[in-house]
């Protein structure tokens, strides 16, 4: 590392595959967008994104609720690595590792430079203030909350 950089955060001196596990980890910002439901067109892999938030999700908090065991509970549940984040068009321009990967800087809002796990929701990013559980919904329901399409790639 430079000797001028060493005042510089982390994710600024470092690239993503360069990042330790815990600090992988500490730059999701909390948002939950990754954690709303999509429907997959049979017919022709288009994605569909909803605005419902899988059952784990604690909405007020915009967390899992069930982090640890979040694979074997809900096996569509996505790892999030550098590959995916490459892949998936659906994820918001505005998640961290999107961002980074961009060449992009973490905005004011996120945790780790406010200093506050609240102004993510402050600023809007969050899906705590329009997304609805898909708890003991019917299936046949999920596509009236459809928000957004994107193709298969
Ligand atoms: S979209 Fe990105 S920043 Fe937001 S919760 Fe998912 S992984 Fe974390
Ligand atoms: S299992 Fe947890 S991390 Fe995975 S989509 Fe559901 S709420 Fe999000």
């Amino acid at each position: 590392m430079d000797e001028e950089n060493t005042d510089l955060p982390f994710w600024r001196t470092k690239s993503l595959d360069e990042m330790t596990p815990e600090e992988w980890e500490s730059l999701c910002d909390g948002c939950g967008r990754c954690c709303l439901v999509k429907l997959v067109d049979e017919d022709d892999g288009d994605i569909h994104l909803t605005r419902l938030a899988c059952s784990l999700l604690d909405i007020g908090t915009c967390r899992c609720s069930d982090y640890a065991n979040r694979h074997e509970k809900m096996p569509d549940c996505l790892r999030i690595d550098l590959a995916t984040v490459r892949k998936l068009d659906w994820l918001p321009a505005s998640c961290a590792y999107r961002r980074l990967d961009e060449g992009r800087d973490l905005a004011w809002w996120h945790p780790l430079v406010s200093g506050s796990a609240q102004t993510v929701h402050q600023a809007g990013i969050s899906i705590r203030d329009w997304s609805i559980s898909e708890k003991g919904l019917d299936s046949e329901a999920y596509h009236r909350f459809i928000i957004a399409d994107f193709e298969d790639s």
